[in-house]
This record gives structure tokens, sequence and C-alpha cells, in this order.
């Protein structure tokens, strides 16, 4: 028998544990072109949040009673396709199960020369790619411009703040503990960081880290932390909404300042991003990401859970703040 964990409920407000079910099936077996895969590791990502709403997106709603699905490396397990052996891994948007079978489309093969499997759902994966993107699309950096990144010690948020460093920036990280803090500047090398869950006043603290104003604005969390940063931006600033996760949980939208008047007085760019419209960009961004990785100048780091039972668990702590860099479970 192989596990699957199914949508059970839609969430009002946070996720509980009672919104997924775990079930098992029978082992499928491939029929004529399939392949047999079989899961290793799986990404949990705040967007899927997003498909738990019955509302139109740019991806459909999950389905009540069906598997959940997110990007999983997993191994080809029997093949039916001749253009995937068995023994190989790949990567792709599978559901939350241990045994699935395939066609094939939309499968990437997993080079493990080139990094451990895990950083194929994080840094070499659509992590790093949206932070790359986003700031080589939006951000676009120049040497000695301040950039502030919030969910500075998550996944997307340490590769974007380190790529910042890279591009001679000063660049501040906001994160939600003391620990988290020291961590950014600690091992990711930022130039300060701040944690939100200390601060009174955000507006005013981030003038007192950014001495010159902000850039560049790379912004992981919206609402009130958006808010505090156009309190501070720079002529020409260009803010990029990459995620909103302080708003993901909320049953109703709260409204906050007008932007408008800071963007017309600061000639500001604020402009959303979503990574799935930018795939004729991927190998250019993985070939500077990896390089980045083999010289030692980008690092990134896992919250490894282990247990596919746990996959909800690890999705939930991600609106708890409970990782540091990538969360996957590990099946
Ligand atoms: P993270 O690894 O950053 O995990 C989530 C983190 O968000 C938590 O660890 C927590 O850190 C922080 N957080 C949770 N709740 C709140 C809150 N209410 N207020 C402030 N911070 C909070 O996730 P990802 O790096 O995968 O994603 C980061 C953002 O980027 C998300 O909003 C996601 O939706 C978005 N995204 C967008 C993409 C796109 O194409 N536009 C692609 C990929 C991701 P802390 O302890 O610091 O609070």
């Amino acid at each position: 028998m192989s596990k699957t964990i199914i949508f059970k409920n839609r969430p009002a407000g946070k996720p509980s544990r009672s919104d997924f079910e775990l079930v098992h099936e029978e082992d499928p077996g491939p029929g004529e072109g399939e392949v047999l895969l079989k899961s290793h590791y799986i990404s949990v990502d705040p967007y899927l949040r997003g498909r738990m709403r019955n509302e139109e997106s740019y991806i459909p709603p999950f389905k009540l009673n069906e598997p959940i699905e997110s990007m999983v490396v997993a191994e080809v397990v029997e093949s039916n396709n001749p253009n995937f052996q068995s023994g190989e891994f790949v990567s792709g948007m599978l559901k939350w199960k241990e045994l699935q079978v395939s066609s094939g489309t939309g499968l990437n093969r997993v080079d493990r020369a080139l990094a451990p499997l895990p950083a194929f759902l994080g840094v070499l994966g659509l992590t790093g790619l949206t932070a790359y993107l986003a700031l080589d699309k939006i951000g676009k950096l120049k040497p000695g411009e301040t950039l502030v990144v919030s969910g500075a010690a998550g996944a997307v948020g340490s590769i974007a703040a380190q790529i910042g460093k890279i591009q001679g920036c000063m660049v501040a990280g906001i994160a939600g503990s003391d620990e988290k803090v020291q961590k950014i500047e600690e091992d990711f090398g930022l130039d300060r960081g701040l944690n939100y869950n200390k601060e009174e006043d955000m507006a005013n603290a981030l003038r007192r880290i950014c001495t010159d104003g902000v850039d560049v604005y790379f912004d992981n969390v919206g609402g009130e932390m958006l808010d505090a940063v156009l309190q501070n931006i720079n002529k020409d600033a260009r803010i990029i909404n990459c995620g909103a996760i302080s708003l993901y949980n909320e049953t109703e939208l709260p409204t906050g300042p007008r932007p408008e008047g800071i963007l017309i007085k600061k000639t500001a760019l604020m402009q959303g991003f979503l990574i799935r419209d930018h795939a004729k960009d991927f190998g250019r961004a993985l070939r500077q990401l990896g390089a980045w990785l083999q010289d030692g100048s980008l690092i990134y780091e896992e919250t490894m859970v282990e247990g596919f039972e746990k996959l909800p668990e690890a999705f939930i702590g991600l609106f708890e703040g409970r990782n540091v860099g990538k969360m996957v479970v590990k099946v």
C-alpha cells in the first residue's frame, strides 16, 4: 500500500492538521508510456495556502478529497516510457503520494552530481529561481544601493539577500526571531537584521538601520511590513511583490495606508512577480546560481522534516516561522 495526503477541508484562517487526511491506496502500476515514481523529497510552500481557497487565481484551486500537489524530487522505479530509465531522479509538480504514476510530461531530470537531491526544491529549484529572477527582472540592483528583504531567513529571502551582497549592495533583512537575525547576519552575511516581533514601530526601526533609505525592497510578507518599508523608500525605488504571507490566512483583507502618494512622490516602481512566467530564463538563472554555489559566494539552508506523514505539520510550520531556509519533507 502507498500513502497519500488528501485535502479534506478548506481552512478558514490558519490551516490545521484536520484540513488534511492520510489515506492508504493500492500501489499503482505504470501503464503504456508511463513511469512509476517514488517520492523522496517534497516541497512545502506558502503559496499552497492560496490553492486552498476556492478562488480563481493564476493556478487552479485544490479540489476537496484529492491529493495536494507541490514540487517533488522522485525516483523512477519502473519505466514504460523510453525517455526515462528506472533509477533516474526527476523533479516535477507531483502529488503528495509515496508512489504515483506519471506520463513523464513536466518532469525534469535531476543531476545528482550537481547538488544533493533536496537542493533541487530550494536553491536550484523554484526558490532560487524566484530570488534570482525577481531581482533580475524588477530589482535591477546597482552596487552601493540598499536592498531590504523580508522573510530574510526563509527560502526565497535568504537567497535574495545573499544575491544582494554578491551584487555589492548594503542588505538589511527582516525576520521573526533573534536567532534568525543572528543567522542572517553571521551565516548569510547580511549587513543588518531586524526582528520584527521586537519592534513597535517598523518604519522607525528601518530608518535606524537603513540610514541611506531603501532602493529595492524584496517583499515576501506584504501587509504592514510593506507599509513600513514604503515610508523609507528612495527616489526611483523598486518594490518587488513576491509574496504576502502575512495576509495568506486572513479571512478579510485589512485595508492599509494607500501607497500611491509615496509611489508618485518617489517615482517608485511596485511590481508583482510570478516565477511561472519566466521559464525561458530558468537555464540562465540556474547556471548563475550553480556558479555562485560552486565558488562559495552563495550558501543555502534547509529545514528538513522527516516522514511523509509530517507534510501537513511542515506546511503549517511555515506560518509559524518554524523554518530557516527551505522547508522540505524527507519521505
Ligand atoms: P519561507 O521559507 O520564507 O517560509 C515562510 C516564512 O515566512 C516563515 O518562516 C516566517 O518567517 C515568515 N512568516 C510567516 N508568517 C508571517 C507573518 N504573518 N508575517 C511575517 N512573516 C511571516 O517561504 P518561501 O521562501 O518559500 O516563500 C516566501 C514568500 O515568497 C512567500 O510569500 C511565497 O508565497 C512567495 N513566493 C512567491 C513566488 C512567486 O513566484 N511570486 C515563488 C515562491 C515563493 P519569520 O520567522 O521570519 O516570520
